[in-house]
């Protein structure tokens, strides 16, 4: 075969779906718990779209995006992210008109050209959640709760929030003047990239990975001694529900957003064992998003969660989902006649919601009898000259070996009797 799937691709093979599931399965729960409904945008929007939603100056727009002419010259990207498809479909199809906060959430593909490494994709799958209309910092805890509860529920230990305020338009120019003014006596010792973040996008200097940078970004001035009334008391007052529901957080200065619609609350959730570079999810509020796209002011706040993160995590934590429900009937069927009856009977099982399979093609005994071991099934039923004479189907559970024989009639009554769920 001289086709493999595409660098920084992945395929999901069955056993893995079990960890699908239960997310999936979680997530079901947990957002109806809290009243979020789901929408699902396409998959390609406008390149401009993401441009100015994301924001020029980001990793994602410089340098990781799919974008494409299609055939009609247009340019289109297959979406990055998902907030900035979502503030599209919540202002074209008037969902702005709905009592606030509208409480959205998402399951899809995103697509993003990273680098090759341990753990990420460059088609990933994105839990996404935003909560519009409404700047109550006790809609930033139900959000953050959203992340915290989903986590939980998986199993995941030592959950702590990683805290910040990114300020508004009012109070942050004045702490990026004092992080500027810091940087620039400091600008000999800093990597090339923050030499350029510093005219571009200044506040992303926290953000550097670069080890030459770390203690620079220690010293740095930090935010939230520049934050005005407002940002204050919302920041206080989101801390003090936290307080109330026990969560633990840990403010980090680091934690900012590099774009001016990005505004106060930046938070990540982080779980014992994964590490700082593994923060569980990110989000935060931007509430100067939806008029960068041209539509009315409107707070919003929201997190992305990839997925296959999430699985690795879980692998690494050891937290394993019970495994898929197998087979509970396998039908070992022995010559013509025999396959005859096996065949309708196999329907029939499963009319009756009986999960039901059988050997197909000429198969000796054994062979069947194997196949039924390896697919895990509860119970086999054979069918063969004997039985058919007799008018019964021999019943084997697979589990202790225990074998009985079973009116043919009688035969789907007696398996839902033993397999009640
Ligand atoms: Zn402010
Ligand atoms: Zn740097």
């Amino acid at each position: 075969m001289k086709y493999k799937s595409v660098t920084g691709t992945r395929d999901v093979l069955p056993d893995e779906q079990p960890y699908w599931r239960i997310i999936e399965e979680k997530i079901d729960k947990i957002t109806r718990l809290y009243g979020y409904e789901q929408v699902n945008p396409p998959v390609f929007e406008q390149t401009e779209l993401f441009v100015r939603g994301v924001g020029e100056t980001t990793d994602i727009v410089e340098k990781e995006m799919y974008t494409f002419l299609d055939k009609g010259k247009n340019s289109l990207t297959l979406r990055p992210e998902f907030t900035a498809g979502i503030m599209r479909l919540y202002l074209q199809n008037g969902l702005h008109t709905r009592p606030k906060p509208v409480k959205l959430f998402s399951i899809g593909p995103i697509f993003r050209y990273e680098r090759p490494q341990a753990g990420r994709f460059r088609q990933h799958t994105q839990f996404n959640v935003e909560a519009l209309g409404e700047q109550d910092p006790a809609v930033d805890l139900e959000v953050m709760s959203i992340a915290w509860q989903l986590y939980a529920e998986l199993g995941f230990k030592g959950l702590a929030f990683q805290l910040n305020s990114t300020g508004c338009p009012v109070c942050r120019p004045g702490y990026v003047a004092t992080l500027t003014a810091y940087y620039q006596k400091r600008f000999d010792e800093i990597c090339g990239d923050c030499k350029r973040r510093l005219h571009s996008n200044p506040l992303r200097l926290l953000d550097c990975k670069n080890e030459t940078c770390q203690p620079i970004i220690l010293d740095a001035p930090v935010i939230s001694r520049f934050l005005c009334g407002e940002c204050k008391e919302h920041f206080e007052t989101l801390r003090r529900y936290l307080d109330a529901l026990e969560r633990s957080y840990t403010i980090n200065h680091k934690l900012v957003r590099g774009l001016d619609y990005y505004t106060k609350t930046v938070f990540e959730v982080w779980a014992e064992g994964i590490g700082a570079q593994n923060a569980m999810c990110g989000g935060g509020r931007y509430d100067g998003l939806v008029e960068q796209l041209g539509g009315p002011p409107t707070p919003g706040i929201g997190f992305g969660s990839g997925i296959e993160r999430i699985i690795l995590s879980m692998k690494q934590q050891g937290l394993a989902p019970a495994p898929e429900q197998k087979p509970d009937v396998f039908l070992v069927s022995l010559g013509q006649l025999a396959r005859m009856k096996a065949i309708p009977l196999l329907y029939k099982l499963r009319e009756n919601e009986l999960a039901a399979t059988t050997a197909f093609g000429d198969k000796s005994f054994k062979t069947q009898m194997r196949d039924a071991d390896r697919q895990g099934a509860r119970y086999a039923l054979i069918l063969g000259e004997n039985e058919l004479a007799a008018g019964i189907v021999a019943v084997k559970n697979l589990g202790d070996g225990v074998q009985e024989n079973v009116p043919e009639d009688r035969i789907v009554s007696f398996l839902l009797e033993k397999i009640k769920r």
